[in-house]
């Protein structure tokens, strides 16, 4: 195998201790692979007066691959998040979060795998936006209302849901061929067809399309958002691959999150069609900046997601085989593992990395 040239983002808050964790574990798989590291967030815009220097943005261009920590985003300073601006920047489309039960991680659920894909670029996460007052707000809303769309109250704010052929076609397709190369069944498309027919109403006809072309191969299937809402919580294993737009895909990738033990334990991947960039769903957890106390989990099976990508079967494998063992034995675990959060036997970020890796050598 070929030499894999990887971005590294410590990120800040508890980011540099998770990704650390991350990087160890993946360079004990003993594959090929050179860590380049560039940082973006709150500590480096303190030392370098920018939140993202373009060195990042350089770096992930070269390299294709990326993982990073969780990156703060500063509070009412008119800073827009990082991590949004990196999936803009790199066109990353696909938002992937596999949801799994692991032995030993608390839920109330038992044997749940799910995997969504969210679309990351279009929807009312497009950032366009009209401030309740502002003058373009009320040419808007006469604009609106001459062109007999709808009357709307003059002191509304307003925010615009792109939907495009372009966009769902992709996301759609990048759901189907996931499902293929990892075995999958079935996609599910999510939707609010029946009350937004231009938008949802295009996604559901454009997700119908494209499943045609692989009837033969993957079920199909559709569900209105509140709907499938209730079902995920009645019936997760009905579901295998959910494909949603960007913001119901927020909120059911937290619930699915929910379904298999949290934040702690939901990896993330932000895929485009050239770049990747791996990262765990949860925040920068500010509070437990350096204490060497969070769980590394959701870091790690981000990079297992990363060795998948890189094709590196084998040590995607050996690494989620280890992290799952350790998971249920439960002795090498985070606080957040134990029934009773002061549980003095938790151990920290750190050690529970290395229970991970000493798995790992073992399988080598
Ligand atoms: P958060 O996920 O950082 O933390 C919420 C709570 O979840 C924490 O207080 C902690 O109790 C728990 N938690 C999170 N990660 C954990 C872990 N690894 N182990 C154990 N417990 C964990 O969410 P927040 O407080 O809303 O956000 C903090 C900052 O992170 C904000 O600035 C936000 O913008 C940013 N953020 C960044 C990303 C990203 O980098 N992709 C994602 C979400 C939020």
């Amino acid at each position: 195998m070929a030499q894999h040239n990887v971005t590294f983002i410590p990120g800040d808050g508890i980011g540099p201790e998770v990704s650390a964790a991350a990087r160890r574990c993946v360079e004990a798989t003993g594959i090929d692979i050179v860590f380049e590291e560039v940082n973006a967030g709150a500590e480096t815009l303190e030392k370098t007066g920018r939140l993202l220097p373009d060195s990042v943005s350089e770096s992930i261009k070269k390299n294709k691959t990326a993982i990073k920590g969780p990156i703060t985003t500063p509070v009412g300073s008119g800073f827009r998040s990082v991590n949004v601006a990196l999936r803009k920047a790199h066109d990353l489309y696909a938002c992937v979060r596999p949801c799994k039960s692991y032995e030993g991680v608390r839920s109330r659920y038992e044997n749940i795998d799910l995997v969504i894909v969210r679309e990351n670029t279009e929807d009312l996460y497009a950032g366009i936006e009209f401030e309740v007052g502002r003058p373009e707000t009320g040419k808007l809303i006469e604009q609106i209302k001459a062109l007999g769309a709808g009357s709307i109250r003059s002191d509304s704010g307003i925010s615009i849901k792109p939907i495009s052929i372009y966009g769902t076609r992709r996301i759609v397709k990048f759901a189907f061929e996931y499902a293929l190369a990892h075995k999958r069944r079935k996609v599910t498309a999510v939707h609010k067809a029946n009350i937004m027919k231009y938008t949802d109403g295009l996604f559901l006809s454009v997700a119908r399309e494209v499943a045609k072309e692989y009837a033969s191969r993957i079920e199909f299937e559709d569900r209105i958002v509140d709907n499938m809402c209730m079902q995920l919580v009645q019936r997760p294993e009905a579901f295998d691959v959910i494909v949603l737009p960007n913001l119901y895909g927020d909120i059911i990738s937290d619930l699915c999150a929910g379904l298999v033990g949290g934040l702690g334990v939901a990896p993330g991947a932000n895929i485009g069609e050239t770049i990747a960039l791996f990262e765990a769903t949860h925040g920068s957890a500010p509070k437990y900046k350096g204490l060497n106390k969070v769980n590394p989990a959701a870091m790690i099976l981000s990079a297992v997601l990363m060795l998948d990508y890189l094709k590196e079967k084998k040590a995607a494998q050996m690494l989620e085989q280890a992290t799952a063992e350790v998971f249920k034995e439960g002795k090498a675990v985070t606080y957040d593992f134990k029934e009773n959060r002061d549980d003095t036997s938790a151990v920290g970020t750190k050690e529970m990395a290395d229970a991970i890796i000493a798995k790992i050598k073992k399988k080598r």
